[in-house]
């Protein structure tokens, strides 16, 4: 059985298996949730999310896929790195964005995660309404969820993202 939980507070703070970080595709850090978990995280988080780069992912990571780091000095094992599409820049497909939870999940149960928590991806910069955030990404979550996994947490930063996880989460 997997549990489907939602916390308040912040994703770097927790003590899971995984976190799941709403990246950009070029994998070398940006603002918000990424910015926060790189500070945290440490140089050798950055330094094979380069080596990624000049590897498996020469052309950057696509929008809704994942794939997963060593976590530096974060307080988890894991971080798993996806891509979530960009409002801004028409990406408004919500099969996108289911993408990047389901695959995350799979790529964490892949590597033996037991316990996975997650950040509103696409709801800062990016651009999604935080009510369309929560619906697809419980639902996603929710539908087939691999069954090794015990724990899927949603981490939301501020009150007003955590009351629209809560009403669709209750
Ligand atoms: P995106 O580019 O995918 O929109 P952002 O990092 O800009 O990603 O925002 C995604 C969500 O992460 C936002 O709701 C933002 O408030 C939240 N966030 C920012 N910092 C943290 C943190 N330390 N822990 C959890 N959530 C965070």
């Amino acid at each position: 059985m997997t549990t489907i939980d939602i916390v308040q507070g912040d994703l770097t703070k927790q003590s899971v298996d995984a976190i799941v970080n709403a990246a950009n595709s070029t994998l070398l850090g940006g603002g918000g949730v990424d910015g926060a978990i790189h500070a945290a995280a440490g140089p050798a988080l950055l330094e094979e999310c380069r080596r990624l780069r000049q590897t498996t992912f020469k052309d950057g990571l696509p929008v809704g896929q994942a794939v997963a780091t060593g976590a530096g000095n974060l307080p988890c094992r894991w971080v798993i790195h996806t891509v979530g599409p960009n409002w801004h820049r028409g990406q408004t497909d919500p099969a996108l964005l289911a993408d990047c939870f389901v695959n995350a999940l799979l790529v964490g149960a892949g590597i033996g995660a037991r316990s996975i928590a997650f950040p509103a991806i696409s709801a800062g910069v990016y651009g999604w309404d935080i009510d369309e955030v929560a619906r697809v990404a419980t639902q996603a979550v929710r539908a087939d969820p691999p069954v090794t996994i015990d724990l899927i947490r949603f981490v939301l930063f501020s009150v007003r993202d955590f009351e629209a996880f809560k009403r669709v989460l209750p």
